[in-house]
């Protein structure tokens, strides 16, 4: 059989110059990995099965960095992934890093990175300076995306810290994964998308196209609830909000970190086979165990086409 071709479009990187300048990390266990690119990232590729890798900068970007460093350095970030991208064009896509903290700039910023660049879109990190992504201060990048027919990967942060101090910190030591994959980024991400459509941006935009890692926050399974919350028993006086049917127009999702053929089926049932798209969120998933999922789950050749590569490419390679 044709081996299938595998985009994958949730996959990280860091900078090694924003590292070294602004985190001196050293305590992310994965940085090696993270900062690996070229041939030993494509080995892994290889191996893995993987044929195109969709980049972005692991969180936060230069969202956390010095309001007065941020601009310039998103432009550096985007220069260097574009010069990686270039010595494998066949294998290397990208998504921009945006300065949010200057959403007029960061809106530039993707212009600039789609049109010169040929970047894919961008990835904002939740929450972009402890602020929702719906607040109007944001709304500069949406239009610009809209604008550009590019969509927005909205991609986990760290819970906000009222609310990890409130539900997460009794658990944090024995169990940090509360705060992040194994729960809080998922909750974080996914109020993030519901405000979003609160907001009425898409009424203003409705073109705009937002992205979701890990099978959509969750969002698909609780969709029902959802919409009749917010439609048929919303307040009195108060429009009712069709969430069901911006969902299915205005985003996209993909199966980062989330390798379930229960939530993937329940995903094509309320989203469809036209909006899911693979993605690994390597380094923190395997990628391995991501394809080999993907390619044994019980959908047809033709549907692990589409999430594999053709919905991929209708959305983001221009
Ligand atoms: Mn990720």
């Amino acid at each position: 059989m044709k081996k299938i071709e595998i985009i994958a479009i949730e996959e990280h990187y860091i900078d090694a110059e924003i590292n070294k300048k602004f985190y001196k990390s050293g305590g992310n266990k994965l940085e090696s990995k993270l900062l690996s690119l070229g041939e030993k990232r494509l080995q892994h590729m290889d191996e893995s099965n993987i044929d195109i890798q969709i980049l972005s900068h692991n969180h936060p970007g230069v969202q956390n960095i010095p309001n007065k460093y941020a601009v310039k350095a998103a432009e550096d970030v985007n220069n260097r992934l574009l010069d990686l991208i270039q010595l494998y064009p066949n294998r290397f896509r990208g998504f921009a890093t945006l300065p949010t903290q200057h959403p007029e700039k960061a809106a530039d910023e993707l212009e600039r990175a789609v049109k010169d660049l040929g970047f894919c879109g961008a990835m904002i990190h939740g929450m972009p300076n402890g602020k929702f992504v719906d607040e109007i201060y944001f709304w500069p990048i949406f239009e610009r995306a809209e604008e550009l027919d590019v969509p927005i990967y909205l991609h986990p942060g760290l819970p906000h810290k009222v609310v990890t101090e409130t539900y997460y910190k009794k658990y944090l030591e024995t169990h940090p994964m509360i705060l992040t994959a194994g729960w809080g980024f998922t909750f974080e991400t996914a109020t993030s998308a519901l405000r979003l459509i609160l907001s009425g941006i898409f009424n203003k935009l409705p073109k705009l196209k937002i992205i979701l890692g890990h099978m959509g926050e969750g969002l698909p399974f609780l969709l029902w609830r959802i919409n009749t919350s917010f439609g048929e028993r919303a307040v009195p006086g108060v429009e009712k909000i069709n969430i069901k049917s911006i969902f299915q127009k205005n985003f996209y999702i993909t199966t980062s970190g989330n390798f379930s053929d229960a939530a993937l089926k329940a995903s094509l049932m309320e989203i469809g086979i036209e909006k899911i798209l693979f993605a690994v969120d390597y380094p923190y998933n395997e990628s391995k165990r991501g394809v080999d999922w993907i390619l044994n789950t019980t959908i047809s050749q033709k549907d692990k086409n589409k999430i594999c590569n053709l919905n991929s490419r209708k959305l983001l390679f221009k």
